[in-house]
């Protein structure tokens, strides 16, 4: 029952933790991904998707 639930960045999915692809810390917080491929693209751009958490964006 400790399937925690968090949210892949990159792409929105959710996901669980235990599964996930990362961490990959950015500015003390941590992420997990869905993949790989969205865990590299993360690295390369950290910046655009830690603060994409706002709706609205095109
Ligand atoms: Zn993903």
């Amino acid at each position: 029952m400790s399937d925690e639930k968090v949210k892949d960045p990159v792409c929105g999915m959710t996901i669980e933790k235990s599964s996930a692809d990362g961490p990959a810390e950015y500015q003390g917080r941590q992420y997990y991904f869905c993949s790989p491929g969205c865990l590299k693209k993360f690295e390369q751009e950290p910046e655009k998707y830690a603060t994409s958490e706002q709706e609205g964006a095109s």
